[in-house]
């Protein structure tokens, strides 16, 4: 009963999430479209102090006015309330409409999946569990050594305990990271020794790194743009910046609908389309796109359980995740989850 979730959480391991919770320490948004709101939808461009969501009025990435209602989506993980998505008809991004602000959305990260593992280390699930990290890991360093063949400074954006940067200092890189969870930070400094910090240092950086890595992390991010205009600005020319993120135009994205795990409400904040991605990362050049194949696999799992559909849909899950990297395996923007290489030009 419990794999799909255990699968799950294996795969949101890649993210900063999984066994520490959030500690509700993100800064408030700088988004200039964002107008907040505690209860009533028509005080809506009226920023209050006791707000505790965020309705936004306008694309992000685009400035879009026009938007689109998407989707309802319910918490199936946590809360089990349901939030509406909103979608810009121009750059294809979808957003979490009313989403919490990053001081109340702490407590949707508060399930008991996610902490389950932390201490454990024994039985299938975590042999499992590790067995996939470790094989990631590699993959991810592969995929970063394709393209910078010559160790040099690497940053990674939401590291969490620091796995995959501890993996690319034992290769030889000057690693960074930066960690929202104070917890998960300590672990990573105290574990393997590595140079993390708080993410409100990123503004600090300036053509720092040769790579920079967000796994998982974008959509978890409440100032979208700020962000990613920061991340660019860190990095020197020529470097790399590496996203990875879901993709709602996938195949088992279509097939299940709301039940579709990744859109993982309010968690997720926004839902890329590689359209969107295109537009929101500026003053770099997309190299390439990849696909995450596992993530089909998890994701298509977690929601034939969210559906209730025992094991028949178990195996109806695999067979969809199957047809899903099917249809990605030649264009990897069709993927569950894509992986974006961007480029900085050498001037
Ligand atoms: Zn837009």
């Amino acid at each position: 009963m419990q794999l799909n979730i255990h699968l799950y959480n294996v795969f949101l391991r890649y993210s900063r999430w999984i066994i520490f919770l959030y500690d509700g320490s993100e800064p408030g948004s700088d988004e200039k479209s964002v107008s907040c709101r505690r209860f009533a939808r028509s005080d809506m461009n009226i920023e209050s102090p006791t707000a505790t969501s965020v309705h936004l009025t306008q694309c992000p990435v685009c400035g879009q006015h026009v938007l689109e209602s998407f989707l309802t989506v319910p918490d199936h993980a946590q809360s089990g309330e349901s939030f509406q998505l909103s979608r810009c008809p121009d750059c294809q991004l979808v957003f979490t409409q009313d989403m919490p602000d990053a001081n109340h959305i702490g407590p949707y990260y508060d399930f008991p999946e996610y902490v389950s593992h932390s201490d454990t280390q024994q039985g299938l699930f975590f042999t499992l569990y590790h067995w996939i990290r470790s094989y990631m890991v590699r993959r991810k360093a592969k995929l970063v050594r394709r393209w910078k063949k010559k160790p040099g400074k690497l940053l990674d954006y939401g590291c969490g305990t620091g796995f995959f940067l501890h993996h690319m200092v034992r290769l030889g890189w000057q690693g960074t990271g930066l960690e929202i969870n104070e917890k998960a930070r300590s672990l990573a400094r105290n574990k393997w020794q590595l140079n993390v910090y708080d993410p409100k240092s990123l503004g600090d950086y300036r053509e720092e790194f040769d790579v920079i890595t967000l796994w998982h992390v974008l959509e978890h991010v409440h100032t979208l743009t700020a962000t990613t205009k920061q991340l660019v600005r860190a990095l020197k020319p020529g470097g790399l910046l590496i996203i990875a993120v879901p993709n709602y135009t996938s195949f088992d994205a279509r097939y299940y609908g709301p039940d579709w795990a990744a859109y993982d409400v309010p968690r997720h904040l926004w839902h890329f389309a590689p359209a969107s991605i295109l537009r929101l990362v500026r003053g770099v050049t997309c190299v390439s796109k990849r696909s995450m194949p596992f993530d089909s696999y998890y994701v298509s799992l977690l929601s034939e359980k969210y559906r209730n559909s025992g094991l028949p849909g178990r195996l109806r899950g695999m067979w969809n995740a199957l047809r899903s990297n099917m249809m990605a395996m030649f264009r990897p923007s069709r993927a569950s989850s894509v992986i974006y290489v961007f480029q900085k030009p050498l001037v």
